[in-house]
């Protein structure tokens, strides 16, 4: 079994109009693509912190200088849609088509760029959407020199984890008190019960239902942004393949493609919430702080520890992306960073929580029989 570091990237956004309105500075730089600095807005003076990832991506233009000039005139160049998407999202195709479980997930504050990193908006294609496109391509490609036994199937399922309930996405019905049941499988580990699986056989019918699914999320405002997801979103695509080996046996190879679009990180008492708002601010922090404490577990494990527990089973969360992190996949954590001085803590503790995710190795194997 080949045993694989999770792979991390962080990337940095723009300022955003309420930064820009505040006079924010900017504390981040990325002196090459793989170096994150952080500096102390109370002290500019000290040496920053300093991170290396796999990939550290860039969003500014050229650069805008903070009020001690400190976005470095060094750092690489704008990293856009596509040079995320090449980085990241390729790899996790390749591995499906070998097939691998694959992980991608977003972590990060509120407005940091989670969704826009997964999703994306208008035509800045995200890597969901982008994955779709190249799969189906790969797909369309295959089809024009398969056998007639051949076969490629995919099918999509798309669910939200909201206060510790379960509730699919590719539905409009309600799904009861307490959300879908979540309940243990022998060996695909926790599954959701009742979830839609969609069969979809082209671009056009996965870019459908994902909007669907977008539409049928739970949104509710908090300062921090106007429309943010209160919840965590998870995009599961299963990649079928059935097709002659050189011996001539018919041989069926198997994806999960798991896509994470997590709810915000920071605490509740910095979004201004109250009653309600700050109840599911605390139940996702719970979750991800269950998601931390399993990554500081698997990482001490990494690193030759044995005996540490890992604490899945304390959140829904967790239980679904067991395998993804302490399993069977090949994993992808994008963190997702504000880079200005308002938002210190928050980026500060980002940039820890992917730099404990950089350490947890994970043994992927090819499900295929
Ligand atoms: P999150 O999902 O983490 O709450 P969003 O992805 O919705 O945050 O991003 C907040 C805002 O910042 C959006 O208007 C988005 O278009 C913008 N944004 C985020 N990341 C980038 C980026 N890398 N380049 C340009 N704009 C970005
Ligand atoms: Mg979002």
């Amino acid at each position: 079994m080949p045993e694989e570091n999770v792979k991390v990237a962080v990337r940095v956004r723009p300022f955003n109009s309420r930064e820009t309105t505040r006079n924010a500075v900017a504390i981040i730089s990325m002196p090459t693509s793989q170096q994150t600095e952080i500096k102390d807005p109370s002290n500019l003076k000290a040496e920053p912190k300093k991170f290396a990832f796999d990939f550290s991506y860039w969003s500014h233009d050229g650069y805008t200088e903070g009020a001690d000039g400190y976005l470095s005139p060094k750092s690489p160049k704008y990293a856009d849609q596509k040079k995320v998407f090449d980085d990241l999202g390729l790899g996790v195709l390749e591995n499906a088509w070998k097939g691998y479980n694959c992980s991608l997930f977003a972590y990060g504050q509120t407005g940091s760029g989670k969704s826009y990193s997964m999703v994306g908006y208008g035509s800045n294609k995200g890597i969901v959407p982008l994955a779709c496109e190249e799969l189906f391509k790969g797909i369309d490609q295959k089809r024009k020199t398969a056998d007639k036994d051949d076969d490629f199937q995919v099918t999509l399922s798309m669910l939200e984890i909201y206060n510790e309930q379960v509730r699919d996405l590719l539905t409009t019905k309600a799904p009861g008190k307490g959300g879908l049941k979540v309940r243990q499988h022998p060996s695909k580990g926790f599954v959701v019960e009742t979830l839609t699986t969609a069969s979809v056989g082209s671009y056009a019918q996965i870019e459908n239902k994902i909007n669907e699914g977008t539409r049928n999320r739970t949104v509710a405002s908090t300062n921090m942004n106007a429309t943010s997801s209160r919840a965590h979103t998870i995009v599961a695509i299963t990649f079928v393949q059935k097709q002659k080996n050189d011996a001539g046996q018919n041989m069926t190879k198997t994806s999960i493609i798991n896509l994470v679009d997590l709810a915000g990180s920071e605490r509740a008492d910095s979004t201004g919430a109250t009653g309600d708002r700050l109840k599911e601010g605390s139940a996702i922090n719970q979750s991800l702080s269950t998601l931390g404490n399993c990554i500081k577990a698997l990482a001490d494990q990494s690193m030759g520890k044995k005996k540490v527990m890992v604490p899945f089973r304390d959140s829904v969360l967790t239980k679904l992306l067991q395998n993804a992190l302490g399993g069977n996949s090949k994993t992808v954590m994008i963190a997702a960073l504000s880079p200005a001085d308002i938002n210190y803590e928050e980026t500060l503790s980002t940039l820890r929580f992917a730099d404990r995710a950089k350490a947890i190795r994970t043994s992927a194997v090819i499900n295929e029989s």
